[in-house]
């Protein structure tokens, strides 16, 4: 037998090492992996569809001839990029507003192209701004198997790889694999939902002729998905309701009382109840285990530190996990300047990388010289050691895997964890998908703290937004600027940063320092142009959703999101959430360019109101397939399948099934459910695995 889990993508014909780099960066490692990268749409091999009204203003595929290619000055004074390709009878504009060269030079006259897009209708054009798109290479061969067929699957961009490399591969992969590809769901639920095995569910889902089932299709592998992570789940609180630490804390008032008085500013009700909640877990026999939500700028790093405090009073170690160095660094330097008058307290931070002053800390660490170490997931490298660590926090949980947390807390005996988020996620919910973690709620921001004036506009009112951001900056005031990374196609959004930058410098800020801050700069790099913009050496700062985590400049008043309908509510929000942390009045721009009604909704919903929770139950709502929605955004644990707007019935329907077999077979000693042992086993396994790598 043969775990195709385990087979490395390696294995297969046509990948070698450069293809299993392109491949691993969107997740795929396996054979298993491979053949759970669906497509997310699928093709005619030769289209026939004519467009009729039903087409308009929705998402649409087709391949089409490239018939003209030409830029133009629009009246806006802006350059446009223009492509119109013929598709069947019909004519359609392909649009770029940003580009750079190397766009206008990919289109030949005449060669074909497949494009992806909201098509809509303008001036009596059928047009399609920003399309995604494939030159097709006629030398790009597609092998026998594909030719014969009527519907062809269009796959997520990988790197460079072509639609006809990937759909060769994943064919290639059956091919090679078919026989190994094992049931995962216990019979009873198969025949419970009528779902398809695996095996004819996979080989439906890639090589489909029928696309209007894909959805059916896909819901077992969504359910497969939420029913193991509630499993998991479950099975863990149980354990850990048994579990019982070597020692539990004790109240003793001493640095916990001094950090209380020594505070530039009064606790808010909300942050004492939380505190409290904290400390009794701490101070009972069992483990904690707990969701610490907030909204940005609630005030969960202080709330932290006196946990950490608690600890110290114990006589443990404590240790803040963040996810970019950025942050931590920040974190870093809050927590000291808190700690400033108690030097006995002593602080490191550890991000990744090698040096002398690294290795004299990792020291410190193991010989427990350090009170309190604050790090990226550096912290979770094998040689790093401590002492007597027992808290740990994880700041912006739902960015670490679960692995990487399981990694933290498995290394060390049963310390206290503390997980933040600063993505308000309705209390039910956060039951249902958190359900192994107690949840605390910080749903109060300390009263120094201004709503926000947000103002959504369209695209041609920007210069009148420019003249008033220029009045914030001549008042000392700075701003930050964000265009959106669509992971498909990171070197156009790249590019539309960049562009935008030289625009601002030229035209409309050529007096101010502006700088760009991008997630694929080193991260010393970064650094810098961080500390510029703390220092304010620099006042406009655009950048990527590089931002979109806890960067604290009081200073800046003014953020200006450009293409803000491409975003979800709660990343919008947590954007937004950078300005409005000094004592000035702060602005948000929410700049759209073209709206669906959801957008709007979301949009408006915007400019109405500062809650996150209100937003966040807004956001659920909202959500509609087919919308974009970036990598980690929502807050949620990242889920290959499962859109948890989407699959809130699944979602219910695993947890009732899960539920019910853990009472009935809490050890997985049916036959019935040897499969599932099986998996859980596996899972655990991988865990112990990563710990020692
Ligand atoms: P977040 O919850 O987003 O992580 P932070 O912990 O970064 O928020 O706090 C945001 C800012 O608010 C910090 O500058 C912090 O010092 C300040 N702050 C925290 N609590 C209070 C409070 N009760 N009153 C006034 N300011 C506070
Ligand atoms: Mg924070």
């Amino acid at each position: 037998m043969q775990n195709i889990r385990k087979v490395s993508i390696m294995y297969l014909k046509g990948v070698g090492e450069y293809r299993a780099k392109l491949l691993a960066s969107v997740g795929v490692e396996s054979v298993n992996d491979l053949l759970e990268f669906f497509p997310k749409d699928y093709i005619g091999q030769s289209w026939s569809e004519e467009i009729t009204d039903e087409h308009i203003d929705s998402l649409f595929s087709c391949i089409g001839e490239i018939d003209e290619v030409r830029e133009r000055m629009a009246t806006t004074g802006t350059r446009q990029f223009i492509v119109t390709i013929k598709a069947n009878e019909d004519y359609i504009d392909l649009i770029w507003f940003r580009y750079g060269k190397w766009l206008t030079k990919s289109f030949i006259y005449g060669g074909k192209i497949w494009v992806s897009g909201f098509l809509s209708s303008f001036n009596g054009r059928y047009q399609i701004v920003h399309p995604q798109y494939e030159v097709l290479n006629e030398r790009d061969q597609l092998n026998d198997f594909w030719k014969t067929r009527s519907r062809l699957p269009v796959y997520p961009t990988v790197g460079n790889l072509t639609q006809t490399q990937l759909r060769n591969l994943i064919y290639n992969a059956f091919q090679q694999h078919h026989a190994y590809i094992d049931e995962t769901l216990p019979d009873y639920i198969i025949n419970k939902y009528k779902y398809d095995d695996r095996k004819t569910a996979l080989q439906k889902v890639h090589f489909n002729t029928k696309p209007k089932n894909t959805e059916f299709l896909k819901d077992r592998f969504v359910f497969e998905e939420l029913f193991y992570q509630q499993i998991m789940m479950i099975k863990n609180k149980n354990m850990r309701e048994k579990e019982v630490k070597s020692k539990p804390f004790k109240l003793h008032n001493t640095f916990t009382k001094k950090l209380l008085e020594s505070l530039p500013f009064q606790l808010t009700g909300a942050q004492k109840r939380v505190i409290q909640e904290i400390f009794a877990d701490m101070q009972s026999d069992n483990q904690m285990s707990r969701l610490l939500q907030g909204d940005v700028g609630s005030g969960k790093t202080v709330v932290t530190l006196f946990a950490m405090l608690l600890a110290k009073e114990n006589g443990y170690q404590s240790a803040l996990m963040a996810p970019t160095e950025i942050l931590a660094d920040q974190h870093f330097r809050t927590i000291s300047s808190m700690l400033e008058n108690m030097p006995e307290i002593s602080i490191g931070l550890l991000t990744g990388g090698v040096s002398k002053a690294k290795n004299e800390l990792k020291r410190q660490i193991i010989e427990g010289e350090v009170d309190i170490v604050v790090g990226t997931h550096a912290l979770i490298q094998k040689d790093v050691l401590f002492h007597n660590l027992a808290f740990i926090a994880v700041d912006e949980q739902h960015r670490f895997g679960v692995h990487q947390r399981a990694a933290l807390s498995l290394k060390h005996k049963k310390p206290d964890m503390l997980y933040l988020s600063a993505t308000p996620i309705p209390r039910s919910l956060a039951l249902t998908i958190f359900g192994e973690l107690d949840v605390s709620i910080i749903n109060e921001l300390p009263p120094t703290r201004k709503p926000i004036k947000t103002k959504w506009i369209h695209e041609h009112a920007k210069t009148k937004a420019y003249q008033d951001i220029e009045k914030e900056i001549e008042a000392g005031r700075q701003v930050y600027i964000v265009c959106p990374l669509i992971e498909d196609s990171e070197k156009i959004d790249l590019l539309a940063a960049e562009s935008l930058l030289t625009e601002l410098q030229r035209f409309y800020f050529p007096n101010y320092k502006s700088a760009l801050l991008h997630g694929k700069m080193k991260a010393k790099a970064k650094d810098e142009i961080m500390q510029l913009f703390a220092n304010n050496e620099i006042q406009i700062l655009v950048s990527t959703t590089v931002i979109e985590v806890g960067i604290d400049v009081p200073n800046a008043s003014v953020m200006m999101i450009e293409h803000a309908e491409r975003f979800g509510l709660a990343q919008l929000h947590q954007l937004r959430g950078r300005v409005g942390r000094g004592a000035e009045q702060s602005y948000c721009y929410l700049v759209s360019y073209r709206t669906t009604e959801i957008a709007k909704a979301r949009l408006t919903m915007m400019e109405k109101s500062n809650d996150g929770f209100e937003i966040a139950e807004k956001d659920l709502e909202l959500r509609g397939p087919g919308e974009f929605h970036g990598k980690h955004q929502s807050g949620l644990p990242p889920y290959k399948f499962a859109n948890l707007a989407l699959h809130q019935e699944c979602l219910n329907r695993a947890r009732a099934d899960a539920i019910e077999l853990l009472d009935d077979d809490p050890k997985f000693e049916k036959a019935e459910n040897q499969i599932v042992k099986y998996l859980y086993d596996e899972y655990y396994e991988g865990k112990e695995k990563l710990i020692d790598y």
